[in-house]
Parts: C-alpha cells; structure tokens; sequence
C-alpha cells in the first residue's frame, strides 16, 4: 500500500525533493544492471534495482527499513553502468538520512558507525581508524575489542594505522566546509 508524507507528498517527491541535483529516478527500466554489479548484493535486503522500484511504488516504510543503504559501500559502480544515468548511489545516501531521521531503520549499529565516523572527520579532518573501531566496539560489541586487539597492535607497529589522531592543517577552512554543507544540507530537509 503506497504511503505519504505528512504533507501530502508521495515518497518518490519526497526521495527527489532530498536527493541534491536530478537523480533521474523516472528514468529506470528495471533492467537490474545495478543489482548484478553491486558489491553488496548478497548482504541487502533488496538489490538497488529492486529498492528504486519501491521507492516508485510509494513503498515508504519497507524502504526506509530497508538495509540495503546501509550495506552500500559507496563504489559508485552502479551508477557508472546504469544505461538510464540514474544516480542510485546518491539515492542511498538519500535514503540513509530520511531513515535515521524517520527512525524506520531499527538497528542502530550502522547509523552509530556514521556518526561516530564524522565526528572524527569534523575533529581532526580525517578518520582515525583505531579510535572510530575502538569505539563502535565498545558502544556495540564490546568483546569484539579483544577479538581485534592482536589485528589492531599489528596494524600499528607496521606502521599501517596510527596510534593516536592527527589534525591536519587548515581544519578551520575544513570546518568552515562542512558547516556550509550542513547549511545546504538543511535547504534538502525532508
Ligand atoms: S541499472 Fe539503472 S535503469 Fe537498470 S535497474 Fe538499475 S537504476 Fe534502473
Ligand atoms: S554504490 Fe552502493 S549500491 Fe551502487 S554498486 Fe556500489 S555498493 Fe552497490
């Protein structure tokens, strides 16, 4: 049963109306070319092709449920082969930030890792690998630190992680960055 927003919109307006730029969203053939190339494929709910043909079906809450967002790693492979130029990647981060502001995605655990992977990012100006792990286990899975402790030491003394952050120079032009991005971001509340 298609559902709407609070204002009237369908869910397809609303993924629009959130998605910076044309997604193109009108334009799938379903031709499942994004599921076939997608990496995570296995791990998702639905495959891509499979979660833009709900969101065209104002299948609102099965999508924002859905955790094929969050199993999205970002490769942007299917948006290179998409026939249609859909901009499918752009729709999962779309569709992470009206899940974790909808409250509809019920495990925490991945929006968590996002935050805490930001706040890194808006600190130091990059990530920091040992404290984002350390902390994500700590807050979610607690044994799990020892289970990568022996990984992590190894990592550090061969030089492939550091051992503490590390600031990188002109965070204040990074900062003022990012707060425009917020700015804008706000222009694409939903
Ligand atoms: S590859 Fe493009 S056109 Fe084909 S199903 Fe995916 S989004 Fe739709
Ligand atoms: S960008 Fe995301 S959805 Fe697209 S192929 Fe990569 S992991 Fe899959």
């Amino acid at each position: 049963m298609p559902t709407t927003a609070a204002d009237g919109r369908t869910f397809f307006d609303e993924v629009i109306a959130a998605t910076p730029g044309d997604p193109h969203l009108d334009r799938c053939l379903q031709c499942g070319t994004c599921g076939g190339s997608c990496p995570s494929g296995p791990d998702m709910d639905h495959t891509p092709r499979a979660l833009i043909g709900m969101i065209r079906a104002g299948m609102r809450d099965q999508a924002l449920r859905s955790n094929t967002p969050w199993f999205c790693v970002s490769c942007y492979y299917c948006m290179v082969r998409c026939p249609q130029d859909i901009h499918v990647t752009d729709i999962m981060y779309t569709l992470k930030r009206m899940s974790v502001k909808s409250k509809l995605y019920d495990d925490s655990t991945a929006p968590d890792f996002s935050k805490t992977f930001i706040n890194w990012v808006e600190n130091y100006g990059r990530a920091f690998e040992l404290g984002l792990m350390s902390q994500h286990l700590l807050r979610h899975n607690p044994f799990g630190v020892f289970k990568i402790a022996n990984m992590g030491v190894g990592m550090v003394t061969k030089g492939r992680i550091s051992f503490t952050p590390k600031r990188i120079k002109g965070i204040d032009g990074l900062q003022a960055i990012l707060a425009k991005a917020k700015e804008l971001e706000a222009q694409y509340e939903v």
